[in-house]
């Protein structure tokens, strides 16, 4: 699969289109659910250029698509994000009297067809869309631009999600980097050499005519109502209302947490803070959290990094707004992508994201259920289900190798956050009450459940996608294994997190495990990172499910040598 990149076929596929069509009567701009904003959008300004030199008005549509949302585990919090955002979206289109027209498409085959038959029902002949990099979204890409061409219609589809496109930035043999620090210097020198064409904000659309509302053929778009939500994806009543309140949509949200972020040591109450966490820092003097992030990123337990990530994965903000706002606050006028100051290490995250991306789009396979390190497909893991859904262990070419069978009792217990190890419990559990979790808490869980559990990569990452509210392929492939070690540029096999050893670097005073481990909130000390068993007894906390010491030899046996037990 990864000797045909589909990225090339889609490339191909939109330059073979139709070369210039019939001025139409309407231009389409396609929003998906990574570009759900109005400023800053390449696929969106180009739409709104092309209406305005057309003079023909302007339509969003916006389809949702649940059969997709199986196939890529896409969770209920991430769709009614998606919901969140449409409404604050339609009101700010309707300013511009461009309507925001949604259909659900059931028919996940078909949705190629459904959108070509919008565009021809609207007499459209120009289609814009960013490109959404997941292989089946370009595949069927691909789809639309052949159904395009037969119809005479210019389906466009553009790069906007990175920094810089993935497939751009090769090493000296021309190949895509599978390590991250060459990639990151050849990404911040080609950000230098063109840093203007990167970085310049994209023109916000012009408004349509007035008269477009009262045009038979468009009036109906504007009453096109945004489903409260999508069969299957239903969202309980309590978890709606902390999402609500702790990741509220719309731009200007994104913006105002960005700006908080360059300037404040937290985000406020207002925002709805992830808080309980940032609340001590919330009483102190006003500070950059971005000018301290190179020291205090990792201090998980506080607010100490943006919390953008949702805002990113559903491109409620650009990656190039994030980058253009860190030039204001540094003397240069180049952006800093250094390990010297906050500003610099901030920027080389936002570069991983980049760089994750590239790899989804360079090796396909990753995101296919395939470890980048391809010897580790042998690795022997330990059966998740429930006994007798399986036996132990599975072979690599299990097409669906997480399954649908009842979760074992240690898988389980690592969702829900009763393992006994306390940082682990105390991140699985922030994951299940907020759909969020700090950078390191991430890798602390997933090294636990790879390497202590020693479960598959897969089962793990899949949890995420349909608990996180930040959930992204590439990103999240990225970090399952890079913890898992099968991965681009991972953890090496043999550097095994000890849980109890990072608890304490990560949350030194215990108050993250006090706030999500409420039986262990009166410990104090060093207890908290691994109770004594006769207290854990005494608090109704569980014995850990297995001890540390002793399961690490196993995995260092599995990844030494694949295949064997
Ligand atoms: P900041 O520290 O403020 O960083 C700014 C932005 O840079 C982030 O919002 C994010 O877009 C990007 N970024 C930061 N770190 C990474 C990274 N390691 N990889 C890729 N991008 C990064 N991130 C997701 O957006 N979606 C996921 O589904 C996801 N799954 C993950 C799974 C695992 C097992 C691990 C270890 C990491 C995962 N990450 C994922 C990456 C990272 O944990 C989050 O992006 C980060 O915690 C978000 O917090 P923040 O916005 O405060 O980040």
């Amino acid at each position: 699969v990864d000797a045909d990149p589909p990225l090339h076929k889609l490339n191909q596929a939109v330059k073979d289109g139709v070369k210039s069509p019939k001025k139409g009567e309407a231009v389409v701009y396609w929003m998906r659910m990574c570009d759900m904003r109005i400023s800053d959008n390449t696929a969106l300004s180009m739409a709104s250029e092309k209406a305005k030199s057309d003079k023909v008005p302007l339509v969003v549509v916006f389809l949702f698509s649940p059969q997709d949302y199986i196939a890529h585990d896409r969770g209920a919090r991430r769709i009614d994000f998606v919901i969140r955002n449409l409404n604050s979206l339609k009101d700010a289109l309707s300013k511009l009297n461009i309507p925001l027209h949604t259909i659900t498409h059931d028919v996940r085959k078909t949705l190629p067809q459904a959108i070509i038959s919008l565009l021809t029902d609207l007499s459209s002949t120009s289609l814009y869309a960013n490109i959404e990099y997941e292989v089946d979204e370009m595949r069927r890409d691909m789809k639309v631009c052949a159904l395009a061409k037969e119809k005479g219609i210019k389906a466009t589809f553009v790069h906007d999600k990175c920094v810089i496109e993935p497939g751009l930035i090769l090493n000296k043999e021309k190949k895509a980097y599978a390590v991250y620090s060459p990639y990151q210097r050849n990404w911040l020198a080609t950000l230098h050499d063109k840093q203007d064409e990167y970085l310049h904000e994209r023109p916000y659309p012009e408004a349509n005519d007035a008269k477009v509302k009262d045009n038979k053929k468009f009036s109906a778009l504007f009453d096109s109502e945004i489903p409260k939500g999508i069969t299957g994806f239903e969202l309980d009543a309590e978890d709606a209302k902390t999402m609500e309140k702790v990741w509220p949509a719309g731009e200007d949200i994104a913006s105002q947490m960005l700006d908080r972020f360059l300037h404040t040591k937290s985000r406020s109450s207002q925002m709805g803070a992830v808080s309980p966490l940032a609340e001590g820092a919330e009483k102190s003097d006003k500070a950059s959290r971005l000018l301290k992030y190179g020291q205090e990123r990792d201090n998980a337990n506080r607010d100490t990094t943006s919390r953008l990530s949702p805002y990113l994965a559903a491109g409620v903000i650009s990656a190039r707004a994030c980058i253009r706002a860190t030039l204001t606050m540094q003397k240069s006028k180049k952006v800093d992508g250094g390990k010297e100051t906050g500003i610099g290490r901030w920027v080389q995250e936002v570069a991983w994201r980049d760089f994750y991306a590239n790899i989804l789009v360079s090796f396909p396979r990753v995101s296919m259920g395939r470890p980048y390190i391809e010897k580790y497909a042998a690795v022997v893991w330990e059966n998740h289900q429930e006994e007798g859904a399986g036996g132990g262990g599975y072979s690599d070419d299990d097409p669906d190798p997480v399954g649908q069978g009842t979760d074992g009792e240690m898988l389980k217990r690592w969702k829900d956050g009763t393992t006994g190890v306390p940082i682990v419990d105390a991140g699985m559990r922030c994951i299940k009450e907020m759909g969020w979790l700090h950078n390191r808490f991430r890798m602390i869980v997933a090294m636990f459940l790879t390497k202590d559990l020693m479960m598959d990569w897969r089962v793990g990452e899949r949890y995420f996608m349909q608990n996180l509210i930040d959930g992204d392929l590439a990103s999240n492939n990225g970090g399952w294994q890079w913890s898992a070690s099968t991965g681009v540029d991972p953890a090496p096999y043999f550097r095994i997190f000890n849980p109890y050893i990072q608890s304490k670097k990560a949350d030194p005073s215990g108050e993250f495990i006090r706030r999500f481990v409420p039986e262990l909130s009166k410990l104090r000390g060093d207890e908290i990172h691994d109770p004594p068993a006769s207290v854990a007894d005494k608090l109704g906390y569980p014995q850990p499910i297995v001890k540390h010491h002793e399961v690490k030899d196993r995995a260092l046996r599995r990844f030494k040598n694949p295949g064997e037990k």
